[in-house]
């Protein structure tokens, strides 16, 4: 789809990171060393994978507010998003470091991650620019929460759309989650807001938003609208690094949305560019252009596994 002059922009406010890669055998349990392979870096954060998400998925014009440190880490942050065509809006922390992130990639696919936030953690509740032509604000939990809640609360009295991803996993006061129109979670982040007894449905009908999205990894997703529900099951790929499949999912989703596509639309959307965002290596670096997300959703029909989804939600197919 082509950008017209009056698609809503996405407005994502986040975290940016640079991500230390190394590949094993496997993740390192507590006390154990692990002899790695190749080291490499890219460009990382939860705010600046979706950012560059959305802006790749096309159609409506990405901006983001991040924080970066005044060091060599910051470059390759900015350069990326610049690359995929998203407007920065920088505030820049002379005393602070870029945000880094240690990832550890077993050859399963599996990560275990740690990030120290720096610059990040700097970012304030009267940071959010000016909203003018923003449809839609994309948060998520790398940044101070009490600046989270500040932005949702001005976008809300703006009119803008809030989605949350909620991400990485904490407790949310119910003030901000009713601040929320779209939630997007994993099951362990859903866990966390709401419990787990093993139903699913009856755990998106707890939160306090009028449209949750659960994300199942390789079985695909489920999305409560309403009182509605809707399933989408992912798309099989050979899964070399699922870093980023979450943060690739929510910036095409949100873009998707931002051009007015309804949310099964916008659902299959995110998860043709997630699973093809676990077929290469890195986060930025495996986010889909439009033209690769439009090939496979033409080439595959509906994703297979929609009973074994189905199942796994508690519904009849
Ligand atoms: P997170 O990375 O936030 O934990 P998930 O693992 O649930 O999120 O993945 C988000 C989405 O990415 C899924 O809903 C799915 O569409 C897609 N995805 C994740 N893993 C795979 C996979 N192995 N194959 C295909 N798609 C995947």
């Amino acid at each position: 789809m082509t950008e017209s002059p009056a698609a809503a922009a996405v407005l994502v406010a986040g975290s940016a990171n640079l991500d230390f890669v190394v590949r094993a055998a496997h993740i390192p349990a507590p006390g154990e060393t692990v002899l790695g392979r190749d080291f490499r870096t890219f460009p990382g954060g939860k705010g600046a994978n979706q950012a560059v998400a959305a802006a790749r998925a096309g159609g409506a014009p990405t901006r983001m507010l991040l924080a970066l440190g005044d060091d060599a880490h910051a470059r390759p942050l900015e350069d990326s998003l610049r690359a995929a065509g998203v407007s920065l809006d920088i505030r820049r922390q002379a005393a602070l470091p870029t945000g880094v992130a240690f990832i550890c990639l077993a050859d399963g696919a599996e990560n275990a991650i740690t990030v120290a936030p720096g610059a990040n953690a700097a970012l304030a509740p009267d940071d959010l620019p000016a909203l003018d032509g923003v449809g839609y604000l994309l948060l998520q939990l790398e940044t101070p929460l009490d600046s989270v809640a500040a932005y949702a609360a001005r976008a809300q009295a703006a009119g803008v759309r809030v989605v949350l991803n909620a991400a990485p996993a904490q407790a949310l006061p119910e003030a901000l989650l009713r601040l929320i129109d779209v939630l997007v979670v994993n099951e362990g982040e859903l866990a966390m807001l709401v419990g787990d007894d093993g139903d699913l449905i009856a755990a998106l009908a707890r939160l306090p938003v009028p449209c949750a999205v659960v994300t199942l990894g390789a079985a695909g997703c489920m999305a409560r609208e309403g009182e509605a529900l809707h399933l989408q099951p992912a798309f099989p790929v050979e899964a070399v690094d699922t870093t980023g499949a979450g943060d690739t999912f929510c910036g095409a989703l949100v873009a998707a949305l931002a051009r007015g596509d309804a949310l099964p639309v916008a659902l299959r959307d995110a998860a043709a560019a997630s699973a093809l965002a676990c077929s290469a290596l890195g986060a930025q670096s495996s986010v889909p252009a439009r033209a690769q997300v439009q090939a496979l959703l033409a080439g595959a029909g509906d994703a297979p596994g929609r009973a074994a989804l189905a199942a796994r939600c508690g519904l009849a197919a």
